[in-house]
């Protein structure tokens, strides 16, 4: 074994494969906006934006030096997602051609010297009560009522389609929609969105956690394979502690593989025992207290496991959503989380 490292692996293939699962569920002419704030979710800002720019329609993203960066290499829609707060800003955008969300009236003294210039998404606040512009000011963003500008707002909900506060925004919106000029386009929804309100999908869609997998809809692939290798087999008697605290107590024999990874290279600490792993095509699991460096896992079922061989954390096969369901987690979080140490490895740009 050469000197073990934890390793992150994406394969955009699989992302161009869940953006067309998203694809699939949406009116023909919607389009999408990959959303790829974060570095991408964690995926990488520049390689993602390399491997989607012929299957996608623009991006999103927050911050104004993200959307600079992909300007280089891409020529699709761009847009700052958080709006901009200075006229240098605003100068910026109007130079590489960025498109703007403005969600606040105090954003109106800019945006209005840049009304001829830039393209506009105004974000309404529907009931999620975070960013966005209140009904009842709309009428104070008239001059940005132009065919060429979007009227946008985002779900609070949206993953849970019962939740009653989803009928609500939709009725908000709605209420925008017949003050403005019914020229402009409309975009609501998200990943979870795309799958659970499809038929307010209108004319751009934002996903974000979809195109990396991280959401549960059939065919939807985790992107990212997490893994490391065993540095160390035990064999336990029966009543033996494992890890610190002691938290695990065999009732058995029992065999434990310790992998080459912990909470310092991204794995959730608070991951608790049971929670799935992969080794050698079988699956496994974590038992006792993840360390900083180093996860121990129950290999006993487990056949020729020996040292050196690769364990996936998570995986095309091993959907994050084990990890963050089981722990209660989000695998918004997890993604973005991965350490620096981690080495990286991209496939299919
Ligand atoms: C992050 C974000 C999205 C994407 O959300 P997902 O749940 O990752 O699909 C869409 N719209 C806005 C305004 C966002 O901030």
């Amino acid at each position: 074994m050469i000197e073990p490292n934890s390793e992150l692996i994406i394969d955009f293939e699989l992302v161009r494969d869940n953006i067309k699962i998203i694809r699939d569920n949406l009116p023909t002419n919607c389009k999408i906006m990959g959303i790829i704030k974060s570095n991408a979710y964690g995926h990488d800002l520049e390689k993602t934006t390399q491997a989607l720019d012929k299957v996608i329609d623009g991006y999103g993203v927050v911050r104004l030096e993200e959307a600079l960066k992909i300007r280089e290499s891409s020529l699709k829609p761009i847009l700052a997602m958080q709006g901009v707060y200075s006229s240098e800003a605003y100068e910026t955008l109007n130079k590489n051609n960025i498109w703007a969300v403005i969600h606040s009236v105090s954003q109106l003294p800019l945006a209005k010297q840049y009304k001829d210039k830039l393209v506009h998404w105004i974000k309404v606040n529907t009931g999620m009560n975070r960013l966005g512009i209140r009904l009842d000011d709309l009428d104070h963003f008239q001059l940005l009522f132009k065919d060429s500008n979007v009227l946008m707002t985002h779900l609070a909900c949206a993953d849970n389609p019962k939740d009653e506060l989803n009928v609500m925004q939709f009725k908000n919106f709605d209420h925008a929609w017949n003050k403005v000029s019914k020229n402009m386009k409309r975009s609501i929804l998200n990943s979870a969105g795309v799958f659970n309100f499809a038929d307010q999908a209108y004319d751009w869609v934002r996903p974000g956690i979809a195109m990396y997998g991280g959401i549960n809809f059939p065919g939807l692939k985790t992107a990212m394979t997490f893994r490391s290798q065993i540095i160390s087999i035990q064999s336990l008697g029966k009543n033996e502690r494992i890890g610190y605290g002691g938290r695990v107590k065999t009732n058995k024999p029992t065999k434990i593989a310790v992998v080459y990874c912990g909470y310092a290279d991204g794995f959730p600490q608070t991951a608790i025992d049971g929670t799935s792993v992969i080794v050698n095509s079988h699956k496994s699991q974590i038992i006792g207290r993840v360390s900083m460096d180093l996860i121990s896992i129950d290999i006993t079922e487990i056949p020729d496991c020996k040292i050196g061989d690769w364990c996936e954390l998570w995986s095309p096969d091993m959907s994050i959503l084990e990890n963050t369901q089981k722990n209660g987690l989000l695998s918004y979080e997890l993604m973005t989380k991965m350490n620096q140490r981690v080495k990286r490895d991209y496939l299919n740009i």
